[in-house]
């Protein structure tokens, strides 16, 4: 899947295009733009093949783990992080 960088235009097929020195570029369908390679994140929003998630569940990810900690005390928080240190956590 492909999302055209000028237009916005999302794509499964790149098109053939031959520029004016007869090279053959492969461009977005609908405006001739440059594209790049895209995926969609798990709520459906469509994000480039580099993230793994998009900035809602990121932000999102983020929110339900600092709601999570609180249900910690200072002592268990402090263990987990001791705990956790540079680790990575599963
Ligand atoms: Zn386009
Ligand atoms: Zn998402």
């Amino acid at each position: 899947m492909y999302k055209c960088e000028e237009c916005g235009l999302i794509f499964e097929e790149p098109r053939k295009y031959i520029d004016d020195t007869g090279e053959e570029l492969l461009v977005c369908p609908d405006c001739i733009g440059d594209y790049e390679e895209v995926h969609q994140c798990e709520c459906g929003e469509i994000i480039s093949i580099y993230e793994k998630m998009c900035k809602n569940c990121k932000k999102d990810t983020i929110i339900r783990f600092k709601e999570l900690l609180k249900q910690f005390d200072e002592e268990q928080l402090e263990y987990i992080n001791e705990y956790y240190d540079g680790e990575e956590i599963k």
